[in-house]
């Protein structure tokens, strides 16, 4: 999927933006990743939401092994070359460092370090009890800190809590939007879209919706429902192509980009009874038990999730769902399950086929046949 038109709107979005006096803090784009505070403090957050390639890959060599998985390989190759549809990445002005795996710290302190791009840090607990919430709102607290030593001025609870509102109104509708029935190549591209813009793309969100309500596809007996989970599929990743080419719709995106993401809401009544800013998004981290951040027993309530998900929409459609697991290489969360994932899935009578993958043009045809085989199978 190509998405040259998105992304030198976004080029120009950014500029303006810098013209305007704002500051671009960028971070890898996984889980738990305070965006309203940052929004709070008057940064432009900038997920690198952006697929690899092997020029990418082998850009990153130079700075870590290639047993690196192959996203964080890409994200230090795209500072390393700049491509010209990606000079934007020039006017980042700080970088967060953040653990949600080893990939993602060592790759965002490569790019802080040999790019020279100042880091602000914020360290998420892989366990989650009492003193990780604990932990996670002191780290919150020590972010507003170093944003504030940046600004020179205090963030306050009141614009904090706006921005958690906007995000939260921003989040809902996009969470309105996934349900429509529309091409998955289609719906992809606004979620990534919305996901780079955040709320000021919610006038837009909303047109989107009001057009495609008119529009659905009723009928899509010569295609198969997939959902995809584990790892993203980023911005001009080719993978959703062979799905499509291969005969497959994807209905259900479950990942970083995607549900995880946007089913992360507040009901308004939280909002108001929590009412600290701080305490809501520690509230948030509590409840997110579906992310892949080492939350204990990740694995069963992934399997009943999925489960879940699967028989609504057999029950709503009559149709069964293919599940695609998204393992891009070497990616140690979503690989040391798969197995499990994959028999604890296929024991509910659920087809799962574990698709490994890095982003080398290679690969594409073996990719093909092994897609086409399994949209067969369903
Ligand atoms: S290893 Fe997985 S979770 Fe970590 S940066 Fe790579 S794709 Fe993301």
């Amino acid at each position: 999927m190509d998405n040259l038109e998105l992304l030198s709107d976004y080029a120009t979005f950014l500029r303006e933006k810098k013209q305007e006096g704002k500051r671009i803090i960028a971070f890898i784009s996984h889980d738990n990743i305070p965006e309203e505070l940052l929004d709070a403090a008057g940064f432009i957050p900038l997920r690198l939401i952006f697929a690899g390639n092997d020029d990418l890959m082998d850009a990153s060599h130079d700075y870590l092994p290639p047993s690196t998985c192959a996203f964080a390989q890409s994200c230090i190759g795209f500072f390393s070359i700049k491509p010209r549809q990606y000079e934007f990445l020039d006017l980042i002005d700080y970088f967060i460092i953040s653990n949600h795996c080893v990939s993602d710290i060592c790759a965002s302190e490569i790019i802080s370090k040999y790019f020279n791009i100042p880091s602000l840090k914020f360290y998420i607990s892989y366990t989650k009890n009492k003193n990780s919430l604990k932990y996670f709102k002191l780290e919150l607290m020590e972010l507003k800190k170093q944003l504030e030593i940046i600004n020179g001025n205090k963030i306050k609870d009141e614009v904090f809590i706006q921005s958690i509102k906007n995000y939260n109104s921003f989040k809902k509708k996009l969470l309105d939007f996934s349900f429509l029935n529309i091409k998955g190549t289609e719906k992809l591209k606004i979620i990534q879209s919305a996901m780079l813009y955040g709320p000021l793309f919610l006038p837009k969100l909303e047109s989107y919706i009001q057009k495609h309500k008119e529009n659905q596809i009723q009928k899509l007996t010569d295609l198969k429902d997939i959902l995809i989970t584990g790892g993203s599929i980023f911005i001009n990743d080719y993978l959703i192509d062979l799905i499509e080419e291969g005969g497959g719709n994807i209905v259900f995106f479950d990942s970083w980009i995607g549900n995880n993401y946007y089913s992360q809401i507040f009901e308004d009544n939280i909002i108001d009874s929590i009412g600290n800013p701080y305490d809501l998004l520690v509230h948030r981290f509590k409840n997110n038990k579906f992310g892949d951040h080492s939350v204990p027993n990740f694995l069963e309530n992934k399997i009943s999730q999925i489960e879940k998900i699967y028989q609504d929409h057999l029950k709503k459609t009559g149709r069964k769902l293919g599940i695609i697991n998204h393992i891009i290489k070497f990616c140690d969360h979503i690989s040391i399950m798969s197995s499990h994932f994959k028999n604890g899935l296929q024991e509910k009578g659920i087809q799962v086929l574990n698709l490994e993958r890095d982003y080398s043009r290679a690969i594409r045809g073996q990719l093909t046949t092994r897609i086409e085989a399994f949209l067969e199978m369903i």
